[in-house]
């Protein structure tokens, strides 16, 4: 129950559906203005949830969050 405040609006967004559609429509990619894709990594051992966004035409990963569970 040790949360940090800065992470208020990231903690209910555990990986829903709904999460992850809101997240991909977000997310456009800086040089091509297309859809990026995202991954979603967990790190349980460490409660963080980090996810990066891809854009596979221009082979640009852009790291947006990291998140911590609890
Ligand atoms: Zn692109």
């Amino acid at each position: 129950m040790n949360r940090p405040k800065d992470s208020i609006e990231t903690q209910n967004s555990l990986l829903t559906t709904d999460q992850l559609l809101f997240i991909e429509r977000e997310n456009l990619c800086p040089l091509c203005n297309g859809e990026v894709k995202i991954r979603i990594r967990s790190y349980l051992e460490n409660f963080t949830i980090a996810e990066e966004a891809e854009c596979e035409k221009c082979n640009l990963v852009i790291r947006t969050k990291d998140h911590r569970m609890n």
